[in-house]
């Protein structure tokens, strides 16, 4: 697939604002804001398929005993922690078992978000939890891409969660098969998970190969534990950009230092109070 980065797609997308009359700031502001053309980052695929097809895929498994109808699910997504938040992402990913859902997935978000007319996605997807369904990570990141090039109006990225819970060695091994799968859209790495126990520090070694094999660089830090782990972060893995950062704001000197060296934050204010 043609490749283009982030920055050049944002630089694309604000000259078409630019020029576009049809999207002046006169409009009403939701209709504003559903016609400019926008980027979708820190998205992760698998969480993002609508209710609709998550209600197709717990049908095809034998259905869900708490789950009556696709009204029911409505309840299931309102969380109040994110320890919820998480639980319903486990629970939800029991009906996520073949080859074949991540491709109906793949398309299910692509069309959603076309619809909202996101343009450029850098997704993450999360292959150290398809062991459960014994799944082979490369073989979904094929059916994956199956699906979301269905939706040939939005180009998806995929940047592939590590997941820094399940060790260093079995982050090593993943990366060597991630690398093999550029053509299949994977553009970088990035490590979700448990901070506290699993500190940036320890995959040193593994973002430094990844720069070898020619990928671009992310983390989760910050989100779960303090500054000390967005400074990891920059420091030994020596990331592109950072995957939430809220609680470097603990830490005036390093707010300054993510300043100065000009490191992009994919913050979700919103999520830090209402995960939803
Ligand atoms: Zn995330």
């Amino acid at each position: 697939m043609h490749r283009r980065t982030f920055i050049d797609l944002l630089a694309a997308g604000v000259a078409a604002y630019a020029v576009h009359p049809s999207l002046g700031l006169t409009a009403q502001p939701a209709a504003w804001h559903d016609r400019l053309p926008k980027v979708e980052l820190h998205l992760h695929l698998e969480g993002a398929h609508p209710r609709a097809t998550l209600w197709e895929l717990i049908t095809k498994y034998g259905g869900d005993p708490a789950i009556k109808s696709r009204g029911d699910l409505d309840r299931v997504f309102v969380y109040s922690d994110f320890g919820g938040f998480l639980r319903t992402f486990v629970w939800m990913m029991r009906y996520v078992r073949e080859y074949d859902d991540y491709t109906l997935i793949g398309q299910a978000v692509a069309r959603d978000l076309a619809r909202q007319n996101i343009r450029y996605v850098e997704g993450f997807f999360s292959p150290p939890d398809y062991r459960r369904a014994k799944l082979d990570p490369q073989r979904v990141t094929e059916a994956l891409r199956k699906g979301l090039n269905r939706v040939t109006s939005i180009q998806v990225a995929l940047v592939p969660d590590l997941v820094r819970d399940r060790g260093v060695e079995h982050a090593g091994n993943l990366l060597e098969r991630m690398g093999e799968m550029k053509n299949q859209g994977v553009i970088g790495i990035g490590i979700g998970g448990f901070e506290p126990t699993f500190p940036p520090e320890l995959f040193e070694a593994t973002y430094e190969r990844a720069r070898v094999l020619g990928l671009r660089t992310t983390a989760h830090a910050g989100e779960a534990a303090g500054p000390a782990s967005v400074w990891g972060a920059v420091r030994a893995l020596r990331v592109d950009r950072i995957g939430h950062a809220t609680r470097a704001i603990e830490d005036p000197d390093l707010v300054k230092h993510l300043a100065a060296r000009r490191i992009p934050l994919e913050l979700c204010p919103s999520l830090m109070f209402a995960p939803a």
